[in-house]
């Protein structure tokens, strides 16, 4: 029998947007369902450089959205401590750079204003051998630096402890499942959707008082839907992903075109980035070409002048819902975020939008969104997503302590305190009843433990073993994959109750996805390298013709 729910707010789209709206409203005791038709942050919000941070090259144009960023970093990090990071930049200034030192500093003491509200320190400015003896990975041609105080998330996680609070609080959450028809009531409000189950193949219902489209770059094609019409301006933007820190600290770097672009140290690899291209295309099949790695090189060259010698492991992209603007260059477009209330427009009633916007400034975002919709709804509850910690975030994780007691080395318990904060112990203890093999390590790159893919199967309703990229970061280190996918599919599917050929479809579709991030990145004999290495691995499971491109 079809499947019907029925809710007050259907929320769709599981990115930071759709979950932080979730969270928000859930929280205010309004029953909500949360639809994603992948994996939760699986959209722009994975392909995102994490920072938590006003940036500083809107400062001129857009102060609202710096300071809008940095209130809500400072609010990200009180709520979510255990998913943040500090990332300490430098910021070069070369001899021909059209800007000298002096104006440079005059940003940064503008920039410095924001800095109590995301907890940084101000601007410092070091001498050419201060830096360099900071950074020897810097070019010696610098004249001076800067130093500046930044926040990183991991943001995938933070999309994961948005949607368990509000499932924690009555929201159902559904990944996979993909809005594929709004309904309409016969006077034409919007007043629920057809569901389709993208691994089971069946369908539901839900019926709503209120929809909120909050898709992303994908938000015109579901305003479509209801027959709306929405502008965005999506730009495409790529990362490289080195295997291991190429920097001790991040670094910022100027592109041909002069656009400010960085890398910086994330987890143990350093990520640089990023282009911002019109796009056009298809959004769920965004190609990185040999442009856009060769433009990210060229502009990482000039300040890191040893960085070909490193490895690039894949690239990740995404596109940006940025607002429409037409004639500005795609830099030089707003970052700031719209609600639209269709029905206040004159088009469908019971259907709202979500564009634009920028990670640094989700729970605000948020916050406004869950203020219209209860505004709606004629609820008064107000927002508490400032002050409640998410899931984890409520004590810090005792490392040693939780190292000792379950056996574990001190690498894994602390990357496990840092997707899981407080809740470390739980994923600790559930697998414990694993035959003792929780402690065991299924992906040596990161580490990740049994012990934390038995966590995500049981309590985080993860559902695909290509999920698990995200989730626990499985697959995205040397190996690709290559070394864990087996093993990991292996626990799923005594969690999850697999059968082997689908323990083997799970494998295969891993070593696609992770296929399709790497290609565009490796050249010469690292092909062949590749090659190798994924054929021997894979091909004892009889892969082979799935995962050739
Ligand atoms: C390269 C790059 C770097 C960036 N760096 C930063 C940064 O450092 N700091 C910062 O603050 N911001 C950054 N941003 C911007 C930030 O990533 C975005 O503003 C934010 O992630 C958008 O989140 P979202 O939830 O709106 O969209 P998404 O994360 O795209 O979520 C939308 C979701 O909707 C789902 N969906 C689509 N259609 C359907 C459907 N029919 N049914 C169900 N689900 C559906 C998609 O699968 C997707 O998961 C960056 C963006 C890019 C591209």
């Amino acid at each position: 029998m079809t499947r019907r729910l029925a809710t007050r707010v259907l929320v769709i789209g599981g990115g930071i947007n759709g979950t932080g709206i979730a969270r928000d409203l859930a929280l205010r005791g309004v029953p909500v369902v949360l639809v994603e038709r992948r994996e939760l942050g699986s959209g722009t919000t994975w392909a995102s450089s994490g920072m938590i941070h006003g940036g500083l090259r809107y400062l001129q144009k857009d102060p609202q959205v710096t300071e809008h960023s940095c209130l809500d970093s400072g609010a990200i990090q009180r709520i979510a401590p255990h998913l943040v990071f500090r990332i300490p930049f430098l910021m070069p200034v070369f001899r021909d750079d059209p800007l000298g030192p002096e104006l440079v500093e005059i940003g940064l003491e503008m920039y410095d204003r924001y800095v109590p509200l995301k907890n940084g320190r101000p601007h410092t400015r070091l001498t050419r051998a201060q830096a360099l003896t900071l950074e020897p990975a810097l070019s010696d041609r610098i004249e001076c630096a800067f130093t500046l105080d930044e926040w990183g998330v991991d943001a995938a996680r933070l999309c994961v402890a948005n949607a368990l609070d509000a499932a924690d609080r009555g929201a159902t959450v559904l990944t996979h499942t993909e809005v594929v028809e709004l309904l309409r009531d016969p006077s034409g409000r919007v007043n629920g959707a057809r569901l389709r189950d993208r691994i089971r193949g069946d369908e539901a219902f839900v019926e709503a008082e209120l929809v909120m489209n909050a898709t992303g770059p994908w938000a015109p094609k579901l305003a479509r839907l209801a027959g709306e019409t929405l502008r965005l301006r999506p730009g495409k933007g790529i990362h490289l992903v080195f295997e291991r820190r190429v920097s001790n600290v991040a670094i910022y770097a100027k592109g041909v075109d002069g656009r400010d672009m960085f890398t910086f140290p994330h987890e143990q690899n350093s990520m640089a980035g990023t282009t911002d291209d019109d796009y056009y295309g298809d959004l769920d099949r965004i190609d990185v070409t040999e442009d856009d790695v060769a433009y990210v090189l060229q502009a990482m060259e000039r300040s890191i002048p040893r960085i070909r010698e490193h490895r690039v492991l894949h690239a990740i992209q995404g596109v940006r819902p940025t607002l429409f603007g037409f004639g500005a260059y795609e830099d030089e477009l707003s970052r700031d975020y719209e609600i639209v209330d269709h029905g206040a427009g004159g088009g469908a009633p019971g259907l709202y939008s979500m564009t634009g916007g920028k990670l640094a400034s989700y729970r605000l975002m948020a916050q406004d969104a869950a203020d219209r919709l209860c505004g709606a709804l004629g609820v008064s509850a107000p927002c508490r997503t400032a002050e409640l910690p998410l899931p984890g975030g409520e004590a810090p994780a005792d490392l040693p302590a939780l190292a000792a007691r379950f056996r574990v080395g001190l690498a894994a318990a602390a990357r496990l305190a840092f997707r899981h904060g407080a809740r470390a112990r739980s994923v600790l203890e559930a697998g414990e009843d694993a035959h003792a093999r929780g402690r065991r390590v299924v992906c040596a790159c990161e580490p990740v433990l049994d012990a934390e893919l038995r966590h995500v199967a049981r309590s985080e309703g993860l559902r695909r073993l290509t999920d698990c990229t995200l989730r626990v970061r499985l697959g995205v280190g040397a190996c690709q994959g290559a070394g864990c996918a087996a093993t990991a599919a292996g626990v799923l599917a005594e969690e999850l109750g697999w059968d082997a050929a689908r323990a083997v479809r799970e494998v295969a579709e891993l070593a696609a996805a992770r296929w399709r991030a790497v290609a565009p990145v490796v050249a010469g004999a690292q092909v062949a390298a590749m090659e190798l290495h994924r054929h021997v691995n894979f091909g004892m499971l009889g892969l082979a013709e799935e995962i050739l491109p």
